[in-house]
Order: C-alpha cells, then structure tokens, then sequence
C-alpha cells in the first residue's frame, strides 16, 4: 500500500484520538495506515467545510433519502447513519487534504476509493446533487417516484475485474444480470437474435438469413476473439508518449513493442484494419445479408457521431466487444441492479469505506496554480481548498481550458484541447411501460429471451446511414437508430412489479444540438422513434405510461457532458490511446505538476470502466511515492 501522504488537521487528530497514527519522523510528518475506527471517522466529516454546518446537514439529509429511493443495502444505510452521527459530533472544519477529485462520476469515484485506500486524506468535490456522472439511476416523473431509470449510460461491459476486487464491489452493491441476445425484428417480417456465447443458436437464427453468414459467424467469432486478445491489455496499460526522446518515455514506447513482441504479420494487418476501416467496409467483406451486417453494425456507431461507412468505426465496435461482465463470455453486456447508479454508489461505499469524503453540491471552478504547479481549487462559492494531489475527471475543455486556464497550460496542448472532438448527436429516451412490446414476429407480452438483451432499430446498415446523413444535412434523423434494453426483464427494483423500463439509447440529431434545448424537436423525434419501434410491436405505444427524453442540451448543461458527446470526446482515430487526451499527456498527467486527469477522455475511456481514474490515482500514489523517496534520501 502506498506510503508518503502526510498531515491531517489539528481537529481531526484530536476527534480521532485513539485511532490516529500519526508520527513524527525526523523533524517530518509521516502518515501511517489509518485504523478502521479512524477510517469511519474520516468518512463521515464530509461536507463540514462547505458553507455553513447547517447546509452541510440538511445536504446529508437529502442524500440520505436519495439513498432510500435508490434501495441501498440496509447495512449502507446503516453504516452512513453511524458516520453522519459522528459528523455530527464533530466540531472539525477540515480544509486541508492530501488529495482532491474533481468530478464524482464513476470514475472520480474510483480515483478516490484508490487515493483514499492508499492513506490519503481525499475529497470528491461533486457539482451536482449526487454522484454518478453519466452512470446514475434517476427517479425522472415527480408523480411517479416508484419508476428509476438509468437515465444516461445503461449497460456494463468495461468494468476489470481488479477493479471490482481491489474495491470489493460486489459487497459494495455490484451486482450485475448478464444480458440476453441482440434481437432485431424486421417491419417485413421475422427477426434475428444473436447471442454472445450461444454458436449453435446463432447459426440457426442467422442461417433464416443466409447459410453463408451463418457458417462464416464462427470465423468471425474467432477473429473478433483474437483482436480482443491484443486489444483487451492494452486498455489497462499507461500509453507512452510516443515520439519523446526522454528516457522514461522511450522506456514506456520500448515495454510497448516488447509487449507486443509476439504479433505476426497477420494479426498486425488485422489490428491495422480495424483502426482504420468502417464497419460498413469491414462487415462486406465478411457478410452478406443486409439484416445480419445491421445487427452486427451497432456497437460500430455507439456514441459516434461518424454513421456506418465512415473509416474508424470498425474500433469502436471492437471498443464495445472486447469487455466481458465477469461472466467469460467476451463481449458480453449485462445491467446492474438499481440501474447504473447502483455502480456507481457501490464505488461510492468502496470509497468512503476507505475514508474518502464525497461533497455534493460543490461546483469546482478554478483549479489554483501557482509556480506552474496545482495546490488546491477554488469552488463556484468562492471557498478554496488546497493539496497536493489534484485529480480532475471533468470534460478536458472544462479541466483544463476553464479550470486551469490557457495562461497556466503549454500552447500546444492548449490547442490541442480546444480542438478535441466531442459531438454525438446522442438522445437518451427512458420509458415506462405498462406491459412488454409484443413483437409480430415473437409474439406475446410474457417476458421471453427477446425481451431481456438489445431491442434494436438497426434493421439494416443502409437505415443506420440514413439516420446520420440526416443528421448531417442538419436535421433531427426521420427514423432514428435505436439500441433499446428492457433492464426489468431481469430487476425487479426499477419499477412496481408488472410494469417495465425500456431504455432507448437513440442517434442521431444535428451536432450543434447542444447550444439549445430543441425541446419540441426532440419531442417530434420520439414520437418518431416510438413510432418505429410501434411498427414492430403494435402495443408499444399505448403502453408507455411516462416517457424522459434527454438531448444534448440537458446532457451538457446538466451532465457537463460538453457538444453531448458520451465518453467526453470522440472515439475518433486521432483521439485514441497516445493521442487521449493529448499526445505527450495520455499517461494520466498533464503539463501541470501535480495535477492528475482521469476522465473518460483519457485512454480506456469512454464507458462505465473505471480504468482513467483507477490510472489517475495510480500515477498520482507513484509519484508521491517518488517524491517521498528522493526526500527522505
Ligand atoms: C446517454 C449515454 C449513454 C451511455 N451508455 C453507456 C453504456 O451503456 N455503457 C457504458 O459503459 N458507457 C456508457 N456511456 C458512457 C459513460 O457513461 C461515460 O463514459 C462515463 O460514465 C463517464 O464517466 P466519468 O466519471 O469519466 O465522467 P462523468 O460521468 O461525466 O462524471 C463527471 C462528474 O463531474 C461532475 N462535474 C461536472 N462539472 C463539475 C464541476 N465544475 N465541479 C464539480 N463537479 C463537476 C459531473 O456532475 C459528473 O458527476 C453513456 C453515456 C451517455 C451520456
């Protein structure tokens, strides 16, 4: 466990008597491991230095009922009690830390849950009224608080394992449902599912559509397979700054190719034309039936604003195959119980379990340099907070261009962040149904397996084109794209028993749908998309009984998810790996000493996997190590 965080303030050394370890060392402070009492402890001050005590509480207060609403495991209810009482007693107003998170999305979380295990005094300073980010679970009809919706992102897949164990998000609340097949329905008649571990099944559904693509799935299978094999390690590993001439730089460029030491001229090919075709191009020379290419397209336009023939888009397929939900099976996507919040509040327990205090309400709005360094922030209300170690997790246009500010950055990185890519044209529209689509093709409105993975509208990779040239030519798509889930095929705890959810996750609408709310424009859109979905299942419609639709308005101004892009930029080619979210600055730091980027705009990211901020903390723990080392030598 790393060492080297030092201090803690005279008020929480004198409340935590008993419990501290704290020791003085050569005229120096030294930190050792906290005891669990002091841990709990640490957890429950939060919120005591914003604004006055009383906003503090009644901000708890809140929180604690949205814990109620969200089905938190009793003993989490419990537990924040018992930290909100000692709180309480306390008469501390912290204010110094050894390190800040910025943002409390999924992966501000993680980054602090790692800082915090490894003994340092840390902070989540969230601007909204809770945690999550993207990955939360909304309750969005006042008159109907008994329906949760996991309003933004929806299902798992990226999530390492050493996440999960280091955090031990299974006891935290992690608990996730692996998903069904992909289904697509055609207006014309008959259906297609595709499952991710079912050969056998796959073979007889696509073979209605063609004997040729049902024996090449194997193939393809196995292809995907060995690309997977070379691209899953790379997610977890620190690009390098590819180009750099300093030693450790040249180091990380020469662990990379040692690495991949083993590649043969074939699978280097295979990689290469994955990075750079499109899934359209890449599907033809594999496929032949239209139905089955519109099917296996999806995971290639996810989140992107680029439609099915434009070069790029074969990686972000392969993007969002190459997870697996714990289960085996790659490529598989599953839904955790209380929708998406619920990963996020297991991380949350993780976090605070380790002592980390999470402010809610608390809008960053500086980051403080000073002699080119990071010391602190200075919050939308004015107070100021200082430590060592910053770790942002916003957007990187409001990181650092806002936050840290063009006088305190190099010009090319600067630059470089201005020009990120960050469109999506991406509406988010979360139903409640009163009973299950009956499909012509499969019918019924008892749950059977079609109801319990991917419910497209992705018929066939000319109606995908179709929806983004729309989109492009400046107009909201005429029949949208459509990757739906119906979570409550499988948890009971999003809605009254007998009802469903149905999340759409829907593309595309202009770019510049950011800048205003379009509100009746998006309303028209999914009157359009319902009607889509309505054509193939004839009681969809009447059965919604409240529908929310988020555009990319609501997602920047709400979300800070700035142009409404997903992942916090583009999964574009020149965005990825050493160039995410600048080249030079791909490993988790930035030109400013001591401040630490961990968003979904880093490498790994986007998607719900932790990785940017688990590297972040990494980077700030090795070299606060480092620090530590040189001084006491
Ligand atoms: C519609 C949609 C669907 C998606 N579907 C999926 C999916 O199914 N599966 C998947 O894996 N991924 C999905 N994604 C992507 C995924 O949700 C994101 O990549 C991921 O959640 C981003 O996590 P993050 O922690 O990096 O950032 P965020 O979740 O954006 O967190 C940043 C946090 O910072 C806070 N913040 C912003 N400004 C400030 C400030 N000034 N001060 C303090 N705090 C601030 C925000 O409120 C937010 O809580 C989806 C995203 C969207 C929008």
């Amino acid at each position: 466990m790393a060492q080297g965080w030092r201090r803690r303030t005279d008020d929480v050394r004198r409340a935590s008597a008993g419990a501290a370890v704290r020791a003085m060392s050569g005229g120096r402070l030294r930190w050792r491991r906290a005891g669990a009492a002091e841990r709990t402890l640490r957890a429950g001050v939060y919120g005591a230095a914003v604004g006055g005590a009383g906003a503090a509480v009644v901000d708890r207060l809140e929180d604690r009922r949205a814990l109620d609403r969200m089905d938190r495991p009793r003993e989490a209810l419990r537990a924040w009690d018992r930290n909100e009482r000692k709180a309480k007693d306390m008469t501390a107003t912290a204010t110094a830390y050894d390190a800040i998170v910025v943002g409390g999305g999924h992966n501000g979380l993680v980054a602090a849950a790692y800082l915090a295990r490894s003994g340092a005094k840390t902070v989540v300073l969230e601007g909204r009224h809770k945690t999550g980010g993207a990955a939360t679970t909304e309750a969005p009809w006042p008159d109907a608080p008994e329906f949760k919706v996991t309003r933004l992102s929806y299902v798992m897949s990226l999530l390492p394992p050493t996440i999960i164990n280091d955090l031990d998000l299974a006891r935290h609340g992690y608990k996730i449902y692996p998903m069904g097949p992909y289904y697509q329905a055609f207006p014309e008649g008959g259906s297609i599912k595709l499952y991710a571990d079912d050969a056998k099944r796959n073979h007889e559904s696509v073979s209605k559509w063609s004997k040729k693509d049902a024996d090449t799935m194997p193939q393809w299978d196995a292809w995907l397979a060995g690309l997977a094999d070379v691209l899953g390690p790379l997610l977890l590993t620190v690009p390098p700054a590819i180009g750099s001439r300093k030693p450790r730089d040249l180091k990380g460029t020469l662990k990379l190719a040692w690495q991949h030491r083993g590649l043969d001229v074939r699978t280097i090919a295979d990689v290469t034309r994955l990075m750079t075709m499109s899934i359209a191009d890449l599907l033809d020379d594999w496929f032949e039936s239209p139905e089955v290419k519109g099917a296996l397209a999806v995971n290639g336009v996810i989140g992107t604003w680029a439609g099915p023939y434009e070069p790029g888009t074969a990686y972000v397929m392969a993007h969002h195959s190459i997870g697996d939900v714990g289960d085996g099976h790659l490529g598989n996507w599953g839904f955790q119980e209380g929708g998406m919040g619920g990963v996020s509040n297991a991380i949350e327990l993780a976090a605070r379990s380790h002592g980390a205090e999470i402010r809610l309400n608390s809008p960053v709005a500086r980051v403080l340099v000073e002699g080119g360094k990071a010391v602190g922030v200075a919050l939308a209300n004015g107070d100021e907070l200082r430590a060592k170690v910053i770790v942002s997790t916003l957007h990187p246009r409001t990181a650092f261009l806002e936050q840290v500010g063009r006088e305190n950055l190099p010009g090319d990185f600067a630059t470089d962040i201005e020009r990120w890519k960050t469109r999506s044209g991406v509406v988010k529209i979360n139903l409640a149904l009163a009973e299950l689509p009956d499909f012509t093709a499969d019918p019924g409105v008892d749950l059977q397996e079609h109801h319990t993975g991917s419910v497209e509208m992705a018929p066939t990779m000319d109606y995908i084109e179709r929806a983004f040239q729309d989109a492009r030519d400046g107009k909201a798509a005429v029949r949208p794209f459509s990757d739906g889930v119906i979570p409550t095929a499988f948890d009971k705890t999003l809605c009254p028993e007998g009802n469903h959810i149905m999340s759409l996750f829907t593309q595309w609408v202009p770019q510049d749908w950011n800048t205003e709310p379009h509100t009746e424009e998006l309303e028209a859109y999914a009157d359009r998309m319902i009607d889509c979905y309505n054509e193939l299942a004839p009681n969809f419609k009447s059965s919604i009984l409240h529908r929310d639709i988020v555009g990319p308005y609501e997602m920047e101004q709400e979300y800070g998810l700035i142009g409404g892009n997903i992942f916090h930029g583009e999964l574009s080619l020149e965005q990825l790996f050493h160039m995410r979210p600048a080249p030079g600055f791909a490993d988790y730091r930035t030109p400013v000493n001591g401040l630490y980027y961990g968003s979904s705009a880093t490498h790994a990211g986007g998607g719900v996997c932790g990785i940017p901020g688990w590297q972040a903390a990494r980077a700030a723990i090795a070299d606060r190590k480092r620090t530590t080392r040189s001084r006491r030598a």
